[in-house]
């Protein structure tokens, strides 16, 4: 037997069922933020992330699934989103459209070659978001507003915001060299890639699973003290605007995010709980002012984040999320081979007016056919057997109530879509927490 790829796992209906349901929250929340989605490929020539992600991150140096194709041209899965949203931002000349602010999302998998463990994979889903075109805090703030309001809608509490400012490119570069400084004196105490990274990219020492934690590196200098004035002054912005929105946050001075290209606002949003273990991140973001233009696009600054939606996931999972209920309007038992032509086309008409409804075809006896339209969770059955094909009637028992009519069979779509609009419960005295029924009653 041929089993899944190492990393990579299937989502089978009950999950697909709650991803829909977080999917469709996500979209909801980026419509109310006016962020449009964007699509791009899966793959894309190796070069963009070399560049876009930079060389010396790990994501390029370790992870990626490259591949040469039958034309000898080298390609990627993309690792990440970013990238190819700026690649394509800057290929279709978004910049130069209507809107001065390029306001975007997507939602897809993501590839790197990690060491599987809970909530590491090597094919994995994003959602991210992006905008283009506006130096302002205003954007960074509202990058971060979006992503905990998306936390919020899914209900997720158990949150927090850490966040930071590694500064315009000045203040990196002094920054850089303070704490090239100060790690110069211990290097021995390092581990092996942090000692690569000293050379290639020193502030990604900060960042390292295994080093970070030290002492040497708790005490190394920290990016908040080497701001110049403009990105100080960004950074206190970007505060007073969360807290206008009453946004908690906790300045974290240690972080730093894995990407080359970030500059001033970083921000990772990380959940407490059980569930997820230690890969407890699952929001990471920040402003990228040079990003566009080292990928060949013009002068445009950007700000934007990434959520690992199957870390989303097990936020969900701990709060009990169950996604839509599984349901159907309708279970047509039809019963006997001559009544089959007619049943068919009884479920087709239930159907193209958009019932969703279902039948046997195993050729079960009553018996089964109720197990199996209860497993269903059928809200409706409807007999069609020998007597009722004789006088041009149909049997629809009710599984709420237990009642049961017999109709005219044209009827039965009609029928079924009137009980429906009726509301669920008697609304005196009603506690369900939002009845469109009880709400009219109190606005009339
Ligand atoms: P980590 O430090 O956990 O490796 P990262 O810095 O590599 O994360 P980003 O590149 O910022 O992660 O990606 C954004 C989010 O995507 C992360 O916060 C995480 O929730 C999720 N993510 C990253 N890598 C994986 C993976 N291999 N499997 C599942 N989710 C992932
Ligand atoms: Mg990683």
């Amino acid at each position: 037997m041929i089993q899944k790829p190492k990393g990579t796992y299937d989502l089978l209906p009950e999950d697909t069922n709650k991803w829909q349901a977080m999917e469709k929250t996500i979209r909801n929340v980026s419509k109310i933020y006016n962020y449009k989605e964007i699509r791009t490929p899966i793959f894309e020539k190796t070069e963009l992330f070399h560049r876009g992600v930079g060389e010396s991150t790990d994501i390029v140096s370790k992870e990626t699934y490259d591949f040469i194709d039958r034309g000898n041209r080298s390609n990627t899965l993309r690792p990440e989103g970013t990238a190819p949203v700026v690649r394509s931002y800057i290929e279709n000349k978004i910049y130069a459209d209507k809107f001065p602010v390029t306001k975007l999302y997507y939602m897809g998998s993501m590839f790197r070659y990690e060491r599987p463990q809970k909530g590491r994979y090597r094919q994995f889903a994003q959602f991210g978001a992006e905008a283009f075109g506006s130096t302002s805090p205003l954007l960074d703030a509202e990058i971060i507003s979006y992503a905990v309001s998306v936390l919020k809608a899914l209900k997720i509490k158990d949150v927090k915001v850490h966040l930071n400012s590694i500064g315009d490119a000045e203040s990196k570069e002094a920054y850089k060299l303070a704490l090239v400084d100060y790690l110069k004196d211990d290097l021995d105490s390092l581990c092996h890639d942090c000692n690569t990274r000293f050379k290639t990219n020193p502030m990604r020492i900060l960042d390292c699973k295994i080093d970070s934690k030290s002492d040497f590196l708790q005490n190394a200098p920290k990016p908040l003290e080497y701001l110049n004035e403009a990105s100080k002054n960004h950074f206190a912005d970007v505060i007073k605007f969360l807290d206008a929105m009453d946004i908690a946050y906790v300045i974290d001075e240690s972080l730093v995010r894995g990407l080359d290209y970030y500059t001033h606002t970083v921000f990772e949003v990380k959940a407490n709980l059980e569930t997820l273990g230690a890969q407890n991140t699952i929001c990471g973001g920040g402003r990228y002012n040079t990003l566009v233009s080292s990928l060949g696009g013009p002068d445009i600054p950007g700000v934007g984040f990434a959520f690992g939606l199957e870390r989303l996931m097990f936020a969900l999972d701990s709060i009990n999320f169950k996604g839509d209920p599984s349901y159907l309007h309708l279970y047509l038992m039809v019963l006997g081979e001559k009544q089959k032509e007619d049943g068919i086309a009884i479920l087709n008409r239930c159907r193209l007016g958009g019932l969703f409804s279902d039948i046997d075809y195993m050729d079960k006896n009553m018996k089964g056919q109720f197990k199996l339209a209860g497993n269903f969770n059928a809200r409706f059955v409807a007999i069609y057997g020998e007597a009722e094909k004789a006088d041009g009637t149909i049997n629809i028992k009710d599984q709420d109530n237990g009642t049961e009519v017999t109709i005219s069979k044209e009827q039965l779509y009609n029928h079924i879509v009137q009980e429906l609009m009726k509301p669920s419960h008697s609304c005196e005295g009603c506690s369900e927490d939002s009845c469109d029924t009880c709400d009219e009653e109190e606005e009339n």
